[in-house]
């Protein structure tokens, strides 16, 4: 017998909260990649939008990737707290806008954040309950310098920066609820799904759970 395909849009809906899904690697673990497929994939899942001052790559869009801004513009969003967290980060400043991230959380909406483990930890100090996050490693050191050259988008100082930084981003890897290590991406992703699907019916983020339960016990006397 084939499993029946899940129908598209079931009758049970029970309100959940959102999740903030954090993700984090050393660079060319393939973290962005991962977010991407998932931004892609998954209809439920909007990424956070970082502001940043580090310079803007060819293949990059204002807005879409990052929000491009100088130092002094850094330091004004900083100052009036319009930052959720903020890091320094292979040399530049990287930083989440609260408002998005507040407004998302409201309306009970996923969001994904692509941050370093300075952000994952500031972010999981202010919403424990609301944070998932996972840790991306790559199969070898040898591989990641690879993965970096080619992409080929930054220069050789950047990359040698880069992976000189990616030994202090690793030994943080404890801090994280899920590793997945990205030897194949297609498997590396699959897990990833599976962590977002899994951790959308955790008991503690569907307060709609009570009053769903509460409804089919009501209905036991009425089926005896
Ligand atoms: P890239 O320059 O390759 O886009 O990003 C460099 C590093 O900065 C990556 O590890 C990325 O996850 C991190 N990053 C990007 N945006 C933010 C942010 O808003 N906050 C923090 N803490 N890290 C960020």
């Amino acid at each position: 017998m084939s499993p029946a395909a899940p129908s598209p849009t079931p009758k049970v809906q029970i309100p959940r909260r959102g999740l903030m899904l954090v993700i984090s690697s050393p660079s060319g673990a393939g973290k962005s990649t991962i977010a991407r497929n998932l931004l892609e994939d998954d209809p439920e899942m909007s990424i956070s939008v970082s502001v940043t001052t580090r310079q803007r790559r060819p293949s990059e869009i204002e807005g879409r990737h990052y929000f491009f801004k100088t130092i002094r513009e850094f330091e004004g969003l900083r100052q009036t707290d319009a930052l959720l967290e903020w890091a320094e980060v292979h040399g530049n400043f990287y930083g989440t806008p609260r408002e998005p991230v507040e407004q998302a959380m409201a309306e009970g909406r996923d969001m994904l954040f692509d941050i370093d483990w300075q952000g994952a930890q500031q972010l999981q100090q202010k919403m424990p309950d609301d944070i998932v996050s996972i840790f991306i490693l790559p199969p070898t050191m040898a591989e990641l310098q690879s993965r970096l050259h080619r992409r080929a988008e930054d220069t050789a100082e950047v990359i040698a920066t880069r992976l000189a930084n990616s030994r202090a981003e690793i030994q943080h890897w404890k801090e994280y609820d899920y590793i997945v290590v990205n030897e194949d991406l297609d498997r590396a992703f699959a897990s990833v799904k599976a962590i977002v699907a899994a951790e959308r019916i955790r008991r503690i983020r569907r307060p709609g759970l009570v009053p769903f339960v509460q409804g089919l016990l009501d209905e036991v006397p009425v089926l005896a």
